[in-house]
């Protein structure tokens, strides 16, 4: 597949369907047309998990700083000891986490020593102490232990100078701890994205008012926000649009003004399309993509000036699965994450029958268990695009292929985890 330099040039290659845009290359077009933000700015490593570094951090210490015992124990020179029977050594002092033992260490002598306490001058070795006898200034000590046990190494977990984490680079809760603990309280991050979204829709309501006949609730929105938010992204909620073009037009400029990216849903399937079509192609350059899969099928996607825009479809169940197949890896790419991993997927024992057509990939909503030997996944129930319910009661997505077809228990199927331990 080769990049277009314009979007618009892309309907122009061989291989280019809109009307059956398989998941994988819809995928690869966005991939390839997104401009991640390069503004930087400082934050406290407090701030820094779910923030992108902006440029590589190098350690300006050895961690540990210093060669240091892992047990409470008997700190004494390997050369002094049998390998196979007991010494006695004269006691020359204690060395504590915090508070080292300052004098000299002679041949003959050990020093008490506890977990994380600097290894006093001279000593190699640290002998547990339960391997230890200690009375009136003299310690005896068990045999057999091999030189340098017990004993961590300064600059054995992260050593001066070297890169500790990248540029480019997602951090998280252990990468806020490796930070502080190089002594560094402010590090530098790119901005975070800006993403504004609405609905579409004339039988929209709001929560806190009565909706009419063949009216509902707008929900969307609080799925696109928890989800945003969840990625760290900065939200703009501008609420819903009815259907009416010249709304709809003022609401893609005012968007695209104020964010690096826009969000809608609604109004991006066929019939609607076409006047969304027309607004789009004045203010920038969007696609209309049939994607083939299913729930999901009608996406745009495209630009508006410098501003990202995805137009994800109506049905609550088809918002959340684009936004987890296509959005969140654009997102994570835009906020200046380098390498962004594919989702985890792995195989699992089916629990339930499976109904699917083959001629698209679907995502159905399941339920992971352990079982004997491995996993197995029951499905939610219904599987239609508005149940919103089934995506509630789930905890992975169970993807199919293209070429699946209905499936008996004990089928194995990928299935993709909402949730992962950090
Ligand atoms: P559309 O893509 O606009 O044709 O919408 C497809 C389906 O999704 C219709 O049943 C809509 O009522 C429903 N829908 C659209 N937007 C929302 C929303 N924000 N919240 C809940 N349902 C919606
Ligand atoms: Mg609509």
């Amino acid at each position: 597949m080769t990049t277009p330099a314009r979007l618009s040039e892309l309907a122009t290659a061989d291989d280019y369907d809109p009307d059956s845009m398989p998941v994988e290359r819809a995928r690869a077009h966005i991939r390839a047309f997104l401009t991640p933000v390069t503004t930087l700015e400082r934050v406290h490593v407090r701030h820094a998990p779910g923030r992108v570094l902006g440029e590589d951090l190098v350690s300006p210490i050895h961690v540990p700083g210093h060669d240091n015992s892992a047990m409470d124990g008997w700190a004494v020179r390997h050369a002094d000891l049998q390998p196979d029977a007991d010494v006695t050594l004269q006691v020359a002092g204690t060395s504590f986490a915090g508070r080292p033992f300052e004098g000299s260490v002679a041949p003959g002598q050990a020093v008490r020593i506890f977990t994380g306490a600097v290894m006093p001058p001279g000593c190699d070795t640290v002998i547990m102490q339960e391997r230890a006898r200690a009375a009136d200034g003299r310690v005896t000590l068990g045999g057999g232990a091999k030189p340098g046990q017990n004993r961590r190494r300064a600059g054995e977990d992260i050593r001066a100078g070297s890169t500790v984490l990248s540029g480019g680079q997602r951090l998280r809760a252990a990468d806020a701890g490796l930070i502080a603990s190089l002594g560094i309280g402010e590090i530098t991050v790119f901005r975070r994205l800006r993403v504004a979204f609405f609905s579409t829709g004339d039988e929209l309501v709001q929560i806190g008012t009565t909706p009419g006949r063949g009216q509902i609730y707008d929900s969307n929105r609080y799925t696109l926000h928890a989800m945003l938010t969840g990625l760290g992204c900065e939200v703009l909620d501008m609420g819903v649009i009815r259907d009416d073009p010249a709304a709809v037009e003022l609401a893609f400029a005012q968007a695209a003004a104020a964010a690096d990216v826009v969000l809608t849903s609604g109004g991006a399937s066929v019939g609607d399309a076409d006047y969304v079509k027309q607004i789009l192609d004045r203010l920038g350059e969007v696609l209309f993509w049939k994607i083939a899969m299913k729930p999901g099928r009608p996406l745009a996607f495209g630009r508006i000036g410098n501003t990202h825009l995805f137009g994800l479809p109506g049905n609550p169940v088809a918002v959340m699965v684009t936004f987890y197949q296509f959005v969140r890896e654009a997102l994570l790419v835009l906020m200046g994450q380098s390498q962004v991993p594919p989702c985890p997927t792995f195989k699992a024992t089916l629990a339930s029958p499976l109904k699917k057509a083959p001629g698209r990939v679907e995502f159905q909503r399941g339920i992971l268990a352990p079982a004997e030997g491995g996993w197995s996944v029951a499905l939610t129930g219904e599987q239609g695009s508005n149940i919103l319910s089934s995506m509630s009661r789930a905890n992975c997505f169970v993807v199919l292929p293209t070429e699946c077809g209905n499936l008996a228990p004990g089928a194995l199927v990928d299935v993709q985890p909402f949730e992962g331990i950090l």
